[in-house]
């Protein structure tokens, strides 16, 4: 089955970027995680994410629910369903996930043929502390947490099949525009 995973520290611009691609290519959909972190402004259940309680996050796991998962910023956990990677495969669509760097490698193991890996590339470790900053989300530990992470992370890129730079989004688009168009479609 053919997919697309996005992966790199928080606030490389994954979302964004997948956002776009999502808008221009019909063939591809999203994969929807399953998370423990409360809903931010505007997200919407079965849209943004599944938002889970810990029991029912618990109860995934004691079926054996999860192609992955880990426990992320703030001690929340976050993880791919295994149902929601058939329900885009009934729909004939190509599934694109969007992932912190640990999960995408237990993905990529997982998930066998066909998955095409792209690593997001910031600027600089300065530049992802302003976009995170900007996004406003955050508390002061984890804005540092989610950058301490960043550099441990930007040292697994090699492991994935592109490294793809993210000094600006449209620019970033258009190069991955022949990779979806050769590799995917
Ligand atoms: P946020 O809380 O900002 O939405 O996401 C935090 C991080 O969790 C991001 O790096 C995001 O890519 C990652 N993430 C989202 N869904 C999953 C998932 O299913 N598994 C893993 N391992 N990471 C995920």
């Amino acid at each position: 089955m053919k997919a697309l995973l996005f992966t790199g520290p928080s606030g490389s611009g994954k979302t964004t970027i997948a956002q776009i691609l999502l808008q221009r290519y019909d063939a591809l959909t999203f994969s929807i995680s399953a998370t423990t972190r409360p809903p931010r402004p505007g997200e919407k259940h079965g849209q943004d994410y599944y938002f889970l309680t810990e029991a029912e996050f618990d109860e995934e796991l004691a079926s054996d629910g999860f192609l992955e998962w880990e426990r992320l910023f703030s001690g929340y956990r976050y993880g791919t369903l295994k149902r929601e990677i058939s329900r885009i495969k009934s729909l004939g669509k190509i599934p694109v996930f969007v992932k912190d760097v640990k999960g995408a490698l237990t993905l990529k193991r997982a998930f066998g043929e066909g998955l095409v890996t792209v690593f997001l590339v910031p600027p600089s470790i300065e530049a992802l502390r302003e976009r995170l900053v900007n996004r406003g989300l955050n508390t002061p530990e984890d804005l540092a947490e989610r950058l301490a992470r960043a550099e441990a992370e930007l040292e697994l890129l090699p492991l994935f099949d592109y490294a793809l730079y993210n000094d600006d989004v449209n620019k970033a688009v258009a190069r991955l525009d022949p990779l979806i168009q050769n590799k995917l479609l």
